[in-house]
């Protein structure tokens, strides 16, 4: 079994208690890698070769423009190594090959995008009301970053939050999930053949409340960027805050997928199957509410029920497979949960409904892709994520109705409406509450489009211009000119 090590300071180093975990396979169920189990000494260790490295040395010194070049040199090491990292994250998060291969090769734009932002972050000279004054305003790095990632996208989800922090300026410490940590630790030592100094990225493993926490807490970390559940998120962000760090926080979604009687139905009807089952509905994203106008609506199911069932399950390591395992034990037993929940609230179960036990599922932990229908938006498993490929069917009579069940949630992370009326497609992309709007497709995102969420699906912004901002903070300077 590969023994991984931990990357502090730019050198491989073994977890200050001795201790490892193992990462198992959720195809197999088997053990295959051994992670570093850390505690609250290596994360000082990170934290302080972090702000060694903010606060002296090469990286303080280098130019805006020396950073993005680093940043361009890194971009492409993620390509040059986009098939093998894919491979590791699907040996820990059992999501498909050719999604992971996507995501990978996609990777390195975070990194040509924000290392050409780094040198065009200005200040302004500000005007005064007084005489004898001039003043001016630098954009400065926030200082020594904690990114806390999940399980579902360890690689994409690490840049969204290092090519921005880079581009910056700040230094960072990196905490993967304790499920999927072998991908990061095999990434990390880009950073060196890039040229980065010691010290600027650094990657600590092992549990949340072992590692995640003293993270979070580390005095000299002022700024925390976490994504993962709500539940996980509203804790370290009531941590960051009573040492008033800057906090940014991409968490859950419960997205209402809208189609209205005038839609493109094939279209629709394929948006709402990849909305909810790609990744096995295990993304913050995942379409888990379909919300199908009464005209249209037993056509949609028919529709749906009829595409979903030819799901291909089987090894995500096969081209051919189209829904993988379930990344995690306890997340398995909490889909399923979710299931009886539903059942016994009434919901109506349509498709699936239990453990997947095809013989091309092995050992794995699969659950078959399950829909529900005539639900209604009060019941749990329309308000609460699941995380996993279960979808909730809800009818609406017209837009105000739509927009009522919409809305009428916790979260606010994305939303689709599927319509040929622009004018209907405008209305809803007003009213609905989510950080991103889909009209006539799903999934959609970019380096270049901001992403976030309404409500409780969270804090600040990511990708796009405006993610940099969250990485820098404002000083200015007063001049007395005489
Ligand atoms: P999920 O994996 O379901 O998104 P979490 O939100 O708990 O679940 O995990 C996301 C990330 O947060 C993981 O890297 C996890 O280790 C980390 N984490 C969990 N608990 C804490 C905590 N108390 N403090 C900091 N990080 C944590």
């Amino acid at each position: 079994m590969k023994r991984y090590q931990l990357r502090i300071a730019g050198q491989w180093v073994d977890p200050a208690g001795g201790a490892w975990f193992e990462s198992q396979n959720p195809f197999t169920g088997e053990a295959w890698a051994e992670i570093p189990r850390c505690d609250a000494r290596d994360v000082d260790r990170a934290v302080q070769a972090a702000h060694a490295a903010l606060t002296g040395g090469p990286w303080a010194e280098m130019t805006a423009s020396q950073r993005g070049l680093l940043l361009h040199r890194l971009g492409d090491l993620v390509a040059r190594d986009a098939r093998k990292l894919a491979a590791t994250e699907v040996r820990d998060n059992g999501k498909l090959i050719a999604e992971m291969q996507g995501q990978l090769n996609y990777v390195p734009h975070w990194y040509y995008y924000f290392g050409g932002l780094a040198d065009k972050i200005e200040g302004a000279a500000l005007p005064l009301d007084k005489k004898g004054y001039f003043a001016f305003t630098r954009k400065e790095p926030v200082g020594v970053v904690a990114a806390i990632t999940p399980w579902n996208s360890p690689l994409l989800l690490a840049a969204w939050k290092l090519a921005p922090a880079l581009a910056a300026g700040c230094t960072v410490v990196l905490k993967p999930s304790e499920f999927t940590s072998a991908s990061t630790l095999e990434f990390v030592e880009l950073f060196d053949e890039a040229g980065f100094p010691p010290g600027v990225v650094n990657v600590v493993t092992g549990l949340g409340k072992d590692v995640g926490s003293p993270l979070v807490e580390h005095p000299l970390v002022r700024k925390v960027s976490f994504t993962g559940s709500d539940a996980t998120g509203r804790m370290i962000n009531e941590q960051a805050a009573r040492q008033f760090k800057h906090a940014s926080m991409e968490l859950g979604g419960k997205s209402p997928n809208i189609v209205f009687d005038d839609a493109d139905l094939e279209q629709a009807v394929f948006g709402a199957v990849s909305g909810i089952f790609a990744a096995t509905g295990q993304t913050c994203i995942a379409g888990s509410r379909l919300l199908v106008q009464d005209g249209i609506h037993d056509e949609v199911v028919e529709r749906l029920v009829a595409l979903a069932k030819t799901a291909r399950m089987g090894d995500p390591m096969s081209m051919e497979t189209q829904v993988g395992p379930v990344t995690t034990p306890p997340q398995y037993r909490k889909i399923l949960d979710y299931i009886e929940v539903a059942k016994n609230d009434g919901a109506k179960l349509l498709l699936g409904g239990g453990p997947a036990t095809r013989p091309e599922c092995g050992k794995g932990w699969f659950v078959e892709p399950t829909i529900f229908g005539e639900v209604k938006n009060d019941m749990r498993i329309a308000q609460e994520e699941v995380f996993g490929p279960v979808l909730s069917i809800i009818r609406f009579r017209d837009e105000a109705d739509a927009i009522r069940i919409a809305n009428d949630v916790r979260f606010g992370l994305a939303a689709a409406v599927w319509t040929r009326d622009i004018g209907r497609a405008i209305r809803m992309s007003e009213k609905l509450q989510a950080g991103t709007v889909w009209v006539n497709t799903y999934r959609a995102v970019s380096y270049m489009a901001p992403f976030g969420g309404y409500k409780d699906s969270g804090l600040g912004r990511e990708n796009g211009q405006e993610a940099i901002r969250e990485y820098l903070q404002n000083k200015t300077v007063w001049i007395n000119s005489g």
